[in-house]
Formats: structure tokens, C-alpha cells, sequence
């Protein structure tokens, strides 16, 4: 195994750029976008697009994974009214860095991360425990979680200035249909009160 290669986990382009930036002064990048949680179709193809643009534009390879949506549904809509960083978030993070690892043990890459703790919304807490949990999995196959919160330094505001540059759009919900409704229903509520 090279110890080396590192597989990295992205959402979305926004948010990725400083993760990417900053890790590959360091490691042999592949980006692995598998993010069944995404929701319309429409939606998660808009975000791969833009993943693969990003991947061209910093010349390192994209694993696009298998878009598993019913399967993600069957399991988190148990969740659906929970608040965002609660039980739901932590099923689908959970189960993204799962396949992350299980990607990485069978590609003989070394290392997974993810970029997903750049967002200000997202609990680096849970997240890294979740990296731990996924790791412990994949034991005996030698592949090592990489523990970040990319959002400190300044980080979230220095992918958005560098997703802005590269023309990427940044959405206004998290991915799932359930963070699409809250942000819908946020926007009516700010609407409302604007006009009050
Ligand atoms: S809000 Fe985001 S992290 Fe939480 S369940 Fe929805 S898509 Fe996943």
C-alpha cells in the first residue's frame, strides 16, 4: 500500500477547494464523490458535474460512486425531523465515510478524509468520530483516517473565495430532501419577515 495515496471525500465543488489545496502539499490525491444523500437526481448530477470540473481544473482523478438514493432514503427518512447535525446527519455522514474507507482499503489507498467539515454548519466532532468509527471497520486493512476541521483558519471562507474564482455555484441546502425543505422553509420565514 502507498502510503501516500489519500482519498478524499467530497460534497459538492464549493466547498472543497481549501481541503484539496492544503492536502495536496502533502499527499497523492484521488476525490471520491459518493453522496446518495443528494436529492433531486437533477441536483446530484449538477453537483458531479461541477465535482469532475474541479477535478480537471487540479489534475488529480474523481471516483464517482454509486448513486444509491432509494437506499439512503429506506434508511434516513426514520430521521426526517430531525434537526440538521442530529441523528440523520449522523447516519448519512456515517455511512459516506464508510464507503469512503471501504473505497480506499479496496483501492490500496492509504488514507480517507473528507472535506465535508469545511462547512460551518457541519460538527468536526462528529464527524471525526465518525472517520474513527469507519477506520475501526477497516481494520486489519491498514488504511488510517486523516482527523481535520477544515473550517477553522478562515478555511470556509477560503473555498468559497477560491469556488467563486472557478465559477462553481454554491447551493443553498445541504443535499437531502429534508435540508431542502428546512431551506426552503427558512427563506419563506426571512421572505415573510421582510415584507412584515
Ligand atoms: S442535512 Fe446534510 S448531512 Fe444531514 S442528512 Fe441531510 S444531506 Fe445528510
Amino acid at each position: 500500500m502507498n502510503d501516500n495515496k489519500f482519498l478524499l471525500h467530497i460534497c459538492c465543488a464549493p466547498c472543497s477547494p481549501h481541503p484539496i489545496r492544503e492536502l495536496k502539499k502533502q499527499f497523492e490525491l484521488t476525490l471520491y464523490f459518493f453522496n446518495p444523500n443528494i436529492h433531486p437526481k437533477k441536483e446530484y448530477l449538477a453537483r458531479l458535474v461541477e465535482a469532475e470540473k474541479l477535478a480537471f481544473g487540479e489534475n488529480m482523478p474523481l471516483i464517482a460512486g454509486e448513486y444509491r438514493p432509494r437506499e439512503w432514503f429506506q434508511n434516513a427518512r426514520q430521521w426526517k425531523d430531525e434537526p440538521e447535525r442530529g441523528k440523520r446527519c449522523e447516519f448519512c455522514i456515517g455511512h459516506r465515510l464508510f464507503e469512503t474507507a471501504r473505497m480506499a482499503a479496496e483501492r490500496g489507498i492509504a488514507r480517507f478524509g473528507t472535506a465535508l467539515t469545511v462547512s460551518r454548519l457541519k460538527s468536526a466532532i462528529m464527524l471525526n468520530s465518525l472517520g474513527e468509527k469507519a477506520q475501526a471497520e477497516f481494520r486489519g486493512k491498514g488504511i488510517v483516517f486523516y482527523e481535520a476541521d477544515w473550517k477553522k483558519k478562515d478555511g470556509f471562507n477560503i473555498s468559497a473565495k477560491l469556488s467563486d474564482e472557478m465559477g462553481f455555484v454554491r447551493q443553498d441546502f445541504c443535499g437531502c430532501v429534508y435540508s431542502r425543505k428546512n431551506s426552503r422553509k427558512k427563506g419563506q420565514s426571512e421572505e415573510a419577515g421582510q415584507t412584515a
